[in-house]
């Protein structure tokens, strides 16, 4: 892959140490852009420092937990450090109860919506002033394909992605006379360890398999090609839509 679109331009990629977002971080390197690497764990942090350096790729990594505010003000100081910002991807999710919708507890209803949802938000909010000096700012959530259709025992997760939709749109609305677009990325079923249930023995890949038409398990380099075009000047005409990358899984609201 021979493509430098995103040279000269910074991107933060939260949770971004495995994964999805590891391989969004790795792609935006890879086009050229410094990027922001995080997550909860340190050590987690150091090894994908390590690996994407080892790369010869251009890369922070600092600690940041989504949920807590003085962890978000540093990825954007960092960013500042690097000469601004012109790409947020808010990547991070959690499900910490498996059940149906009406089943889940408050509390993990609660913690649900402040990681997948509120976080997000605030994020989007907070990287504005940097954005706005940005000549291409790019706003990417990534919310699921569970979001527009819910799978039955991630039920409250479910509503949190179908609510990531709408901020996109919201946000996209409000961001595109200042020439920002804002678009979200809506994976299926894609082997991480997040996605572990599903994927793990055979009679759960089985499962799987047959709800995707193409007839395979994503990888996290499905993904990530998606969030560098939207990221990409190729992107720029591109804003306020749920893109679904799930090998043709049903997705209609
Ligand atoms: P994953 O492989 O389990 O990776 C999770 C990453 O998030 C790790 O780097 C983890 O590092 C970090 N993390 C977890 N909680 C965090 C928090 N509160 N703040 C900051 N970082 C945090 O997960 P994934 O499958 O790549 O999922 C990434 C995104 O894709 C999520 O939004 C998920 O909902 C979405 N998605 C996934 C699938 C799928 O099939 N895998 C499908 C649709 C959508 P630490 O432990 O160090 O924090």
């Amino acid at each position: 892959m021979a493509m430098n679109r995103l040279v000269g331009k910074t991107a933060i990629v939260t949770a971004s140490t495995d994964g999805i977002g590891f391989a969004i971080a790795q792609r935006l390197a890879r086009e050229g852009a410094k990027v922001i690497v995080s997550s909860r764990k340190l050590k987690n942090v150091e090894e994908a420092q390590q690996k994407l350096s080892q790369e010869g790729l251009l890369v922070t990594g600092l600690v940041c937990h989504v949920g807590k505010r003085e962890d978000r003000q540093k990825l954007f100081t960092e960013a500042e450090k690097l000469g601004g910002l012109d790409i947020l991807v808010s990547n991070a999710a959690v499900n910490p109860e498996v059940g149906a919708v009406l089943d889940c507890s408050e509390s993990s209803w609660d913690k649900i919506f402040d990681i997948n949802l509120k976080s997000s938000f605030m994020l989007a909010k907070e990287a504005l002033p940097l954005l706005r000096k940005s000549k291409a700012g790019r706003i990417i959530f990534i919310s699921s394909i569970a979001g527009f259709q819910p799978f039955e025992l991630l039920g409250a997760y479910s509503v949190s992605k179908t609510s990531l939709l709408g901020l996109t749109k919201a946000a996209a609305q409000q961001l595109a006379p200042e020439g920002i677009t804002v678009n979200s990325i809506c994976p299926g079923v894609i082997q991480t360890n997040f996605s572990a249930a599903l994927t793990e023995n055979e009679a759960a890949k089985e499962a799987s398999l047959s709800m995707i038409p193409l007839k395979r398990i994503g990888q996290p380099r499905d993904v990530s090609g998606a969030v560098a075009f939207l990221a990409s000047d190729e992107g720029s005409y591109v804003t306020g839509e749920n893109i679904v990358i799930s090998g043709g899984m049903q997705s209609r609201l």
